[in-house]
């Protein structure tokens, strides 16, 4: 085995948003952590996020961990002593038809808790009449405290937070394969400088994940797959744009006051070749955004194109993410798998990574 450089009771691979979370969570409640960054952290996936965060899942299991990842970030100086500006543009989510009756029922089982609420279609005209092209005729899940913020303070401000905390940065460092002790577990990891011996590795790779576990031999069922928003910038200021997502249409986004435009999703489909790299702005793609987002936003069509933002997510089958040990492996456990949700699920993410190593 080679020598350790570094010893440390939790090594995490990755400082995207979601190894970040976990470093300094793990670093608040007293574990020695290491943090492992090939490049710079915050330049993976989590620098193309939306950074939208809001309650309201089809699954109420989802629901359950972004709102935890809600409460945080609401009161994100709080949780870690730094800043990251909360933007509270609304949240409004329009049910496919026929699972209006469902989204209903959920919508009153959070607002029991949290600010969700369900708006009948005609309060939704009401509201949001000057921005819709299709009106929401079965009505729409409403959280007018729901948001966005910046991923690059979110980053910077977790690691910053770890770091204060006493957790040990290596930014420039790739991680290229496990350490195995006498017995052929895992006990760490070797990087392009040096090994670190850890008790837990937790690999939050994002969309690297898939391939890092295939060249370690283990098995898994994850893939990376392609994320792309398009920028719109609305002839007339969109005013009252609250960050959306339509289920009856397929499309998702928020406000941009930088560009005083909107960005605007739709999904891709695209499952990526392995590795995945920066991912180049698909022009078909975007005009099936444009479509899809022009059914519910009667802005749209009068709005000049600014652009795209494309890039690789990790991807799991059930959608319910991969936090949780390998089956082969105890020591090595997950933090990935998304399905491109997972900046909200950060604040969640980290909690259960502590309860699987036994910190809370
Ligand atoms: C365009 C777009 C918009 C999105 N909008 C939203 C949104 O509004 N709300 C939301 O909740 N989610 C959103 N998502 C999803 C969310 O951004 C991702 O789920 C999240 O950023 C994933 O974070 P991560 O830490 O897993 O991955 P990453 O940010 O990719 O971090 C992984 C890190 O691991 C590092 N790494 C990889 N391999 C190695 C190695 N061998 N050694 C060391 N380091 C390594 C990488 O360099 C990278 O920094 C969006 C995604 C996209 C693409």
């Amino acid at each position: 085995m080679t020598d350790p450089v570094h010893r440390a009771d939790v090594v995490v691979v990755g400082a995207g948003v979601i190894g970040t979370a976990v470093f300094h969570e793990l670093a608040a409640r007293g574990a020695r952590v290491t943090l492992v960054e090939r490049d710079r952290a915050g330049l993976g996936t989590t620098a193309f996020s939306g950074g939208i965060v809001r309650c309201y899942h089809d699954d109420p299991v989802l629901s359950d961990r972004a709102a935890a990842g809600w409460r945080c970030f609401r009161d994100f100086s709080e949780h870690t002593g730094e800043p990251a500006a909360f933007h509270t543009s609304g949240f409004l989510y329009v049910p496919a038809p026929e699972r209006a009756a469902a989204a209903r029922a959920e919508a009153a089982r959070l607002g029991g808790e949290l600010p969700v609420t369900w708006l009948e279609a005609e309060e939704v005209t009401k509201r949001f009449g000057h921005l819709l092209a299709a009106p929401a005729t079965t009505g729409a899940v409403w959280e007018p405290e729901s948001g966005w913020l910046d991923p690059a303070e979110v980053t910077r401000g977790f690691l910053r937070a770890g770091r204060r905390r006493g957790g040990t940065v290596l930014e420039g460092v790739a991680v290229h394969s496990p350490l195995r002790s006498a017995d052929g577990r895992i006990a760490g990891v070797r990087t392009t400088s040096g090994a670190v011996r850890a008790d837990r590795v937790v690999l939050a790779a994002g969309a690297d994940t898939p391939r890092l576990l295939a060249g370690w031999g283990l098995a898994h069922d994850l893939w990376a797959q392609a994320v792309q928003v398009e920028l719109y910038r609305p002839d007339a200021p969109a005013l009252g744009q609250p960050a959306f997502t339509d289920d009856e249409f397929d499309v998702n986004g928020r406000p941009d006051p930088d560009s005083g435009g909107v960005y605007v999703g739709h999904p891709t489909g695209a499952r990526l070749a392995s590795p995945p790299g920066r991912e180049p702005v698909d022009a078909a793609q975007s005009q099936l955004a444009a479509a899809a987002g022009a059914r519910r936003w009667g802005w749209l069509p009068d709005s000049r194109h600014l652009g795209g933002l494309r890039a690789a997510e990790c991807w799991a089958p059930d959608g319910r993410a991969r936090v949780a040990a390998h089956p082969d492996e105890p020591a090595l456990l997950l933090a990935t798998g998304f399905n491109g949700g997972g900046f909200k699920m950060a604040p969640w993410a980290a909690v259960e990574i502590a309860r699987l190593t036994g910190l809370a």
